[in-house]
Order: C-alpha cells, then structure tokens, then sequence
C-alpha cells in the first residue's frame, strides 16, 4: 500500500471499520497543494444564483418566501446540545435537510450547475443579450424548445440526482440519473414521476458515475454533470458559506480567536463539504474548524487526505471495506482527487461513525426537536463528542482552544432529509433503540 499519513492504530481502526478522528497533518500548510481553484469563481456562482433568483420562483413557487433563494435557517438546539456536546458552547443546526426544491444540500451544487448550462446555451443561442437581461425569458417556448433539445445527465447515490433530475425538467431539458445500488426507492420513484430517466445500476455510486459519463459522451447534445470532477458543483455549495455568514452576523455570533466556530460536514465524495469548507476558509480563515464526517465504511475523504497531493486517492476497498452503510449520500469508495487537492490544507480532520451510531443520533433530532433527516446527515451531531476524545483534545491543545470552548459555536450540517417518506422515516427511528 502507498505511503499514507496514518499510524498505525489509525490503520487498524479503519480496516476494523471502528470509530476514528483523523486529523489533518496538512491543515494550514500553504505548500499542502496546488492551487486548483479561485475566489472569482466563488463569486461568480453567487451573483449567478442572484440572477436566477427571478425565474426560480416562477419554476418554483415555494422560493416566492425567499425571493428566489435557495436556502435553509441556522437553527439554535439548547435541548439537544445539552445531551450531545460534552466540551462546552453552543449547538447550531444547519437545516439544510429542508432546503427547498431539493431537500439535500445538493440543491445549491446541482441546480447552479445546471443553470450555468442553461445560461450559456440561451447566451449562445441569443435567448439572453447578456447577463444583465431578464432571465424570466429562460420560460419561454422558445427557451423550453431549445433546452428539449439537450439532455442533462448524472450519476448519484440518490440526492445529487434528485437535484439535476428536478431542476433539469423544470427548465425543460431531457434529463436521466444513473443511480448506484445504493440509492433508494423513493428516490427513484420521486424521480420517475417528474418525468426523468433513471438507469439502475448494479454497481456502486463510482460505477455509476463512469457509466453516465460514457454514455454522455457518446451524444454530442448531452450535458453531464460530473460529480467527482466540477468545480461548477464546489462552488455552488461553497455559495452556503457566504449565507452562513450572513445568518451568524444576524444572531451576533462572533468568530474569532476567543469565539471558535466549530463545524461538522457529513461527506460523500467531497464535493458539496469541500465547497462549504472552500467558502467558509474565505470568511473566517483560522477560526472556523472544519471536520468532515463519514461511516466507518466509507471513510474516502479521509483516505484521501492522507493520500499524497496530486494522486488518486487510495479506495476504501483497499482497506477491506465494503461501503456496507445505510448512509446513501456518503457511500462512496474514493473520493474525488481534486476536491482533495483543492482543500488539503483546509479541512481540520475526518471522524468516522457507525450506522448505530448515526441511527441513535437521527432519533434524537426527533425526539427533541420534531427533525427529521436522513441518516446520512445525522452523523454531523457526532462532531462535538469527538472532540472530546484523545484525538479530539489534541487538536484543542495544538491550536490552543482549551480556554475559548466556552464560547465556542458548533454548526452540525443536517444534508438531507426533508423528501424522506413517513414510513422511511419511522424505520430509520426503529434501527435504534434508545
Ligand atoms: C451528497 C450528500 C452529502 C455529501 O456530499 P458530497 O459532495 O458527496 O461529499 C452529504 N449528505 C447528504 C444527505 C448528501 O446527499
């Protein structure tokens, strides 16, 4: 096996598939990795969005409130922080489980990718002058005639095709989901029924991703949106951190040196926490501490950071691990090599969970506050015990925070959830018993 940056407990631990935090040797290094991305593109996606604000609310009248945002509130938790937060500061919830039109945090990344399509179809084809023109002018027939002219095509775990396949047949393009085995029924269906194409394959989110872009490339009219490969995805969720900003100066939340912002991604193949965590290092540089949260089998991003820059990531089926997880929208094998690069010395560290343990948090979020996610997101509640293990307190001493946990501020982001049926989601509270 290549060089990793693991000793060797963190080796056994991955390979017996048992809870871990990882921490990044690499956080802060300028010379960590190249620069592969830039901040003009971070707000370039910002004041695109902006400009589809208008037609967004046509398409979708739920965005009408929000004046055609797609965003979801910062949440206070006094009840739950008490039971989930043993080093001190106060519990913040990330409600993106009810973003809307997508109910995933996969609404920003996707839709802005699919609308940085449509913008430069309706420029190329002289539906819009420029981009200061009305955007409302993408509803037309002429607009709608063009776009059925094109197919947007993905492949997903689920939430991502949820996105593409659902903003993609509003603005009228053909649209098809490669799902992996790992997606669930309802997703399928929920796609079916508005009109999507969704290829089931036998295969993992990987697999499926490679056979969407094969057969993509193989019609010159297809527009593939390539998840482990878009900097147009990243930048969309980085879009988030911008908001975030924007939400903690309205509750007067401080982020500094004596006020810490302590925040938990659950990650897939890095996209959409790598954006967020991107966007955030923007704000609030080296105050705001970025921990991604992934199942123990599954743990991709953390082998990733402990891959050497600027080569592929090593596969968790190296380590014996078989993406045996309930958590759908982070069942993923290897993650995405650039996202890796593009946040390297970005991201604090990587803690790892059991379904049992993601399964005893997503009922908590119920049974305290009516909240109901996927199980993908409810491990982003493991983030504040994990500081407070071995690996956990090391990092608070290293970056001297010992005394600020105080008046720290823990962000647990809950991705996805609002979609989940009833049913589902009485099985998910049934997993655990408390
Ligand atoms: C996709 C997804 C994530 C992770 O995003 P990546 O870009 O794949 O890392 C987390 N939670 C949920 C619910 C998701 O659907």
């Amino acid at each position: 096996m290549r060089a990793l940056t693991l000793d060797s407990s963190e080796l056994q631990a991955i390979k017996a598939a048992t809870p871990l935090l990882w921490l990044n040797p690499r956080l802060g290094d300028p010379n960590a990795a190249p620069a592969v991305v830039n901040e003009n593109e971070l707000h370039e996606a910002e004041a695109r969005l902006s400009r589809f604000a208008p037609l967004l609310t046509q398409l979708f009248p739920e965005l009408v409130p929000s004046k055609g945002l797609i965003e979801s509130p910062l949440l206070p938790a006094l009840t739950l922080n008490a039971k989930i937060n043993p080093v001190g500061g106060q519990l913040w919830l990330k409600a993106d489980h009810a973003l809307p039109v997508a109910g995933s945090i996969k609404a920003r990344g996707g839709i802005h990718e699919v609308l940085c399509f449509a913008e430069s179809l309706a420029l190329e084809h002289g539906l819009l002058q420029g981009v200061d023109d009305d955007y409302q002018a993408l509803t037309s027939p002429a607009a709608t005639a063009l776009f059925a002219q094109y197919t947007v095509a993905v492949g997903s775990t689920g939430n991502l095709g949820l996105s593409i396949g659902i903003i993609g047949a509003a603005l009228g393009f053909k649209a098809i989901v490669h799902m992996s085995t790992d997606a669930k029924e309802w997703k399928k269906s929920r796609l079916r029924d508005r009109g999507v194409t969704v290829v089931e394959h036998d295969a993992d989110y990987g697999a499926a991703v490679a056979a969407g872009r094969a057969s993509a490339q193989a019609d010159p009219k297809a527009y593939f949106v390539d998840d482990e490969n878009s900097s147009k995805l990243f930048m969309g969720y980085a879009v988030a951190a911008l908001r975030l900003q924007q939400q903690l100066q309205k509750q007067g939340i401080q982020v500094d040196a004596q006020h810490p912002l302590f925040v938990y991604l659950p990650a897939g193949v890095g996209g959409a926490p790598g954006g967020i965590t991107y966007g955030l290092k923007q704000c609030f540089g080296e105050h705001v501490h970025c921990f991604f949260a992934e199942p123990t089998q599954a743990p991709c991003l953390l082998l990733g950071y402990a891959s050497p820059a600027g080569q592929e990531p090593t596969s968790v089926y190296d380590f014996g691990l078989q993406i045996d997880t309930d958590a759908d929208g982070l069942a993923v094998g290897t993650a995405a090599q650039w996202v890796c690069d593009a946040t390297r010395d970005l991201v604090s560290g990587v803690y790892t969970a059991t379904d049992k343990q993601l399964y005893h948090k997503l009922r908590l979020l119920y049974e305290t506050l009516s909240i109901e996610v996927e199980p993908s997101a409810a491990i982003a509640c493991l983030g504040p015990e994990m500081l407070a293990t071995d690996s956990g307190k090391r990092y608070i001493s290293q970056h001297n925070l010992e005394s600020s946990l105080e008046q720290a501020n823990h962000i647990a982001w809950l991705t996805g959830g609002s979609f989940v049926p009833a049913t589902e989601h009485q099985k998910y509270r049934e997993a655990y018993n408390l």
